[in-house]
């Protein structure tokens, strides 16, 4: 068997160690590096470092890279684009690729017609403008999140985001008229009708639902861990949505472009959202994130009352034209699902094998292991999380963590990663596992 990892120097090298120890110099501390390595080139589901070493990546970029590194026709399409204009400012100078690549998403994304997009540069501006589109159309200022959601670092959306540490402490005071209700959790206990109630208990106890804007929600939890919407809380959210005239947002930016087995997670439901936020795998690893929505939502806010210098930039914008055309002929979405499959299968022989497996959760390729001390308490274990994560790095396979007690491990490979790749990169997960937990 041809194995992509290979591994020349012990981990990290000697030359990422180098870089690192000039990094700290340098570089503002919070911007810590998850993995001792530093990285030289890029390809499909593997990373080489400038030690030589190469990696299966599980990490894609946080999500970004469905499509894998440096997809040859994601190059050529950005090298096409760079060599012809870089900029221009959308609202001031328009190009057609804007307009493509917003009528190839409008037509991807389930609403019913018609739906308009807007681009942004990142997750975390989508978020912030979806809210603005709320508000604009509803004349309302509250917003209703997710206990252990994520939805960004500005200060609107880390307002939304439900983590203190590292996110939040000491970085406040948050923005006005957010509000938190629990999200359901079946592993930890809360059930849909318990999230459904204690949303409902909110509009009652703590903002009237006739002043709330927007309702944000993740039909999986990224940052969270991977918890994954029941159909019923989403349905039910939808029908409270509908009751009080509040938009709902779906927020997709980790959940989207195939990762869970449908170009959008919210398609796993029976349930049409008003807005949805795209960011992450949309350009292939080139900053690019967007707002699609109902066409009366997203024609709400005055002229102008929406923009920046940067947003929609038509790099970016032609990544994302080639990183749907890569979808369509490389067949990414069924892809996630038989990778899913593969993949969710060895964590259930590993859940069965490893008391300290506590769950085993995720839709298509979007999958996660919660570790915790023992099965009975269901004590989080985050520093075994990070002892296989940091096991599985030593012997090639790049791991990340999740999940409000950081006790989570995710998978986010490219989806055009191979069967051989997969089974190479989960023998590794599997001596990690037995290193650290047998
Ligand atoms: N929303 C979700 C669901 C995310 O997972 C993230 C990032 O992880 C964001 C928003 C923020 O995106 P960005 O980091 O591009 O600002």
């Amino acid at each position: 068997m041809v194995r992509s990892i290979e591994l020349k120097t012990e981990i990290p090298g000697p030359r990422s160690r180098e870089i690192l120890a000039r990094k700290a110099a340098v570089v503002a501390s919070p911007l810590e590096a998850y993995l001792p390595i530093v990285v030289a080139d890029g390809l499909g589901a593997t990373l080489t470092d400038v030690d030589g070493n190469r990696f299966l990546d599980f990490t894609g970029g946080v999500g970004c890279l469905n499509v894998g590194h440096s997809h040859p026709h994601v190059v050529e399409a950005v090298q096409e684009q760079a060599a012809r204009f870089l900029h221009t400012d959308f609202t001031i100078v328009p190009y057609e690729i804007y307009v493509s690549v917003a009528e190839r998403l409008v037509g991807l994304a389930p609403f019913r017609r018609p739906a308009k997009a807007a681009f942004f540069n990142a997750g975390t501006e989508a978020v912030e403008n979806a809210v603005k589109f709320a508000r604009a159309y509803t004349g309302r200022p509250a917003v209703i999140a997710f206990e252990g959601g994520f939805h960004g670092r500005t200060l609107l959306s880390l307002s939304l985001t439900s983590k203190t540490h590292p996110y939040k402490a000491g970085l406040g005071p948050f923005s006005p008229e957010i509000y938190r209700v629990p999200f359901p959790y079946e592993y930890r206990g809360v059930t849909s009708d318990d999230a459904l109630a204690a949303l409902e208990r909110a509009l009652i106890t703590q903002v009237a639902p006739e002043t709330v804007a927007a309702i944000v929600v993740e039909p999986v939890q990224g940052e969270g861990g991977f918890v994954v919407a029941p159909p019923a809380f989403l349905e039910g959210v939808r029908a409270l949505c509908d009751r009080h005239g509040i938009v709902l947002v779906v927020d997709e930016v980790q959940t989207g472009f195939g990762r869970t087995g449908r170009m959008f997670a919210i398609e796993h439901y029976d349930v049409e959202p008003d807005l949805i936020t795209v960011a992450k795998s949309i350009a292939g690893g080139l900053p690019l994130s967007g707002v699609l929505g109902k066409a009366a939502i997203m024609d709400a806010p005055g002229e102008g009352a929406v923009g920046g210098t940067y947003v929609g930039n038509p790099v970016a914008l032609a990544a994302a034209a080639a990183v749907l055309d890569v979808f369509e002929d490389e067949g990414l979405v069924a892809r996630a699902e038989r990778i899913g499959d593969t993949i969710r299968g060895r964590m259930q022989e590993w859940q069965r094998r490893y008391a300290q497996i506590g769950d085993v959760r995720g839709l298509g390729a979007m999958l996660a292991l919660e570790l915790v001390e023992d099965a009975a308490t269901k004590q989080p274990a985050p520093g075994l999380a990070s002892a296989v994560a940091e096991a599985a790095a030593e012997r090639g396979l790049l791991l990340l963590k999740a999940g409000i007690h950081s006790n989570c491990i995710r998978v986010l490979c490219p989806l055009v990663i191979s069967d051989t790749e997969v089974d190479e990169a989960l023998a590794v997960w599997d001596e990690a596992l037995a290193a650290v937990l047998a």
